[in-house]
């Protein structure tokens, strides 16, 4: 099972592709050649087997056994397998191949360049000690109920027997890790000691492997446990004082060279950081202008019974609190949702924004009780690319859990109207109608190098696109609802560059999202808290948002009032998850029925 919130995979940028001529005009694009196939093969057999957790991720279960161990050796014979593809696929002359054949060239060659930089230049293995946590793994394993138990615990099984010399790795790794991954190491790891202690014994204990398979197991188990929580104590009681004494401990800000350097190769955009930002700057104020005219007219409906204050920001904060406090009973919460979806179907088809496969019909449920803990929430999983049968789930977590206070907080968040830009972020036609385009496409190197920038950007586009075509007809209420929630996307970018680059206080950041994004203290505290922890992930929404946007603004211009929307959507998803810049090249050679 996948889940929309991709996490971080190296993908990178196409430094040598681009500078390729575009196909020439004579003659008719051919496939690539077999050879081509060949190497795609061996490129993907190559990344799963030193990445073979991301290989189960993606529901490729070939390698749910192995664990790399990432110690000296190991990274430098992987960072040298690395090389060696580059070295071949540059080989290939791609001129006059097919522009689907040419995408994948492009990112594998991103990914290459992308998986050396991760490995030495960012080298995270030295500075992130959350990064070893193998029991996380070893239980999605054995929550994948779609294999029988005993096949199961067999490759869990030999995958156990890897964790020690892993942990071993992972600790003589650590070199002036940082406080912040540190802290959050702790946690994790300890979050997985739950599998080791229950699931796993459990499962055993109810498996028919035999006598001797079960004493095998259960001996790996231990041992692995062990390793695992020595590393935890190791974190806890010497890594972590020692961090905490060193006045020159490395900081969770990596710097405008490395940030500039990750914002290329994770989002391959057209726009660097900087230009991002400075668009996004723009953006911000006229959210303000804008939130302040639909907040104007909605002050005689909602405004406490007091003079409209002269400050507009102050205005849009009361309006958005009296608005806030139209919502859902925590009981109909995920029976809402569900009749939400179907409404959002309809007006799709009705104003034929794009076409949706009726036989790819998004399974409303409530979360599985294994995949709750982040607390309520709305998330599409979807099938990964080897595991194409899957149904694609919209899991719902009901507020079962939350108190009157916690769900009437939540509740006002998730409101009337910011819930149904939610559904449409993360299903109709957000990213769950994304993800069956993307599956549509053969391109298994799309599906797995998939962009966060165009995924998350294709969802945050989304959102504008029906409000644009008229969806809850026009009302005030959802406009400003709109607005606040794409102001949120853009704060996450420029709070990401202000705190990676800029060096922002945490006051001040906190300021910035309160102040000028109307956030929950709680929520500017999460963002600050994700915005040290992670890097380039928080710009990936507005910046794939800005360049769809400025995409379609290009075809406009170029096919005026024949501009057909349906057919832009429609050619935009059809090339899978690639960068927004490269279906931009591929888009902007013209086809007649846009
Ligand atoms: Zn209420
Ligand atoms: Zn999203």
């Amino acid at each position: 099972m996948r889940h929309c919130f991709l996490p971080f995979f190296c993908l990178l940028i196409c430094l040598v592709a681009c500078k390729k001529s575009p196909e020439q005009g004579s003659g008719t694009p051919s496939e690539a050649p077999a050879k081509f196939t060949d190497f795609t093969q061996e490129f993907l057999d190559t990344l799963w087997s030193y990445n073979p957790g991301w290989a189960s991720y993606e529901g490729n279960t070939r390698y749910d056994s192995l664990l790399f161990v990432p110690d000296e050796a190991g990274t430098q014979k992987k960072v040298a397998a690395y090389q060696n593809l580059q070295v071949r696929l540059a080989e290939f002359d791609t001129a006059g191949w097919e522009t689907s054949a040419k995408m994948d060239y492009a990112m594998m060659l991103n990914q290459l360049e992308s998986g050396v930089w991760y490995n030495t230049t960012f080298d995270s293995r030295k500075w992130n000690p959350s990064s070893y946590n193998p029991g996380s793994r070893a239980d999605r394993i054995l929550k994948n109920v779609r294999r029988p138990l005993d096949d199961r615990l067999r490759v869990i099984s030999a995958y156990l027997a890897k964790i020690p010399a892993y942990m071993a790795a992972g600790q003589a790794n650590l070199d002036r890790p940082t406080l912040e991954h540190t802290q959050l190491g702790i946690v994790q790891v300890a979050g997985s000691f739950e599998a080791f202690k229950t699931s796993l014994p459990d499962s055993l204990e109810a498996s028919d492997l035999t006598p001797g398979e079960k004493e095998l197991f259960f001996n790996r188990l231990e041992a692995a446990f062990e390793s695992v929580k020595n590393y935890h104590s190791h974190l806890r009681q010497v890594v972590l004082p020692a961090v905490k004494a060193d006045p020159n401990r490395r900081s969770f800000r990596i710097g405008e060279e490395l940030f500039k350097q990750k914002f290329e190769l994770d989002l391959q955009a057209a726009l660097s950081a900087e230009e991002v930002v400075a668009k996004a700057r723009a953006r911000k104020a006229y959210l303000h202008q804008k939130m302040a005219e639909e907040a104007r007219k909605l002050w005689p409906i909602y405004g406490p019974g007091m003079a409209m204050p002269a400050d507009s920001m102050e205005m849009i904060r009361l309006v958005l609190d009296a608005v806030s406090k139209q919502h859902v009973k925590p009981e109909a919460f995920v029976s809402t949702i569900r009749g939400q979806i179907q409404a959002l179907e309809k007006f799709v088809r009705n104003k034929d924004l794009l076409t949706l496969d009726p036989e790819k019909p998004l399974v409303v449920r409530e979360t599985p009780k294994y995949m709750r803990g982040g607390g309520a929430g709305a998330s599409v999983s979807s099938p990964g690319p080897y595991d194409k049968g899957g149904n694609t789930y919209y899991n719902v977590t009901p507020l079962d859990d939350y108190t009157p206070e916690q769900a009437e907080s939540y509740l006002r968040e998730y409101n009337d109207f910011t819930l149904q830009i939610l559904n449409i972020h993360e299903a109709v036609p957000g990213h769950y109608v994304q993800l069956v385009y993307s599956n549509e496409s053969p391109s298994i190197i799309k599906s797995v190098l998939g962009n966060g920038a165009m995924v998350e950007g294709w969802a945050v586009y989304s959102e504008l696109m029906m409000m644009e075509a008229g969806y809850g007809a026009d009302q005030p209420e959802l406009w400003l609802m709109y607005y606040k929630w794409n102001l949120r996307a853009v704060l996450n970018t420029l709070l990401d560059y202000a705190v990676h680059v800029e060096g922002i206080e945490e006051a001040d950041a906190l300021n910035m999202l309160i102040e000028e994004g109307f956030q929950e203290e709680q929520e500017a505290k999460n963002k600050w808290r994700r915005a040290r922890l992670s890097q380039v992930q928080l710009c990936s929404y507005y910046t794939g948002f800005a360049e769809i946007l400025d995409l379609r603004e290009t075809l406009q211009e170029k096919s005026g009032t024949g501009f057909d929307l349906k057919a832009f959507h429609e050619q935009f998803l059809s090339y899978g998850s690639a960068p927004v810049k490269l279906i931009r090249q591929a888009m902007e050679k013209g086809r007649s029925k846009l």
